[in-house]
């Protein structure tokens, strides 16, 4: 089942299996008892330009109008952007990158001390020049961001706020519910500490 949810969006998903988080967040208590304590603080985050992912995206745009319609801030696709987004969008990987290795740790750190257990530890972020601000594919473990008309701080925040969706997810929760969970983490101060970029 592939499940994206994505921002500002109500309940797209309500049959996300469940209480999964169970298993692997016990494993992973035990690991964190009786081990170094390296699974989280050892993530990492891969940013991707896809063509495939991009395209995927704006037929979604194109196809579910509706879902999009409340959101706060929506870039819909237009030909020339697409056409140079290749180009535009790997030179913004750059220095997405450079800013974010010098949070990463840290992040990871904050993600450890909340028990905020991710299922993987090497994430896969997607760049985009359309769509919503941000959304995260449970499934899959990845996060996507739209870069365009967005300024780099604000990307790392979704970049965060994004990635925090997955540790925190669950089917039982409604859509404001994981928001407001999501922001009670971004709002905390080691994560605004991080934002001062
Ligand atoms: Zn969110």
């Amino acid at each position: 089942m592939h499940i994206q949810q994505f921002e500002n969006h109500p309940n797209r998903h309500p049959n996300f299996r469940g209480c999964n988080n169970s298993i692997s967040r016990h494993t992973l208590m035990l690991i964190r008892t009786h081990c170094t304590p390296m699974y989280t603080i050892n993530m990492h985050i891969f940013f991707k330009y896809s063509l495939i992912e991009e395209l995927k995206n704006i037929i979604d745009l194109l196809t579910h109008k509706n879902k999009y319609a409340n959101l706060r801030s929506v870039i819909y696709p237009s030909l020339l952007k697409f056409i140079t987004s290749s180009k535009i969008q790997k030179r913004r990987i750059v220095q997405i990158q450079k800013v974010w290795e010098k949070i990463e740790p840290q992040f990871g750190d904050f993600l450890f001390k909340q028990d905020l257990y991710l299922e993987v530890s090497k994430i896969v972020c997607y760049v985009h020049t359309f769509g919503c601000e941000g959304w995260f594919d449970i499934d899959k473990n990845e996060i996507h961001v739209r870069t365009e008309e967005s300024s780099l701080k604000n990307t790392i925040d979704s970049i965060m706020h994004e990635t925090i969706h997955l540790p925190t997810y669950t089917s039982e929760a409604t859509y404001k519910e994981r928001e407001d969970l999501v922001e009670k983490y971004m709002q905390m101060k080691q994560i605004q500490e991080l934002l001062v970029i």
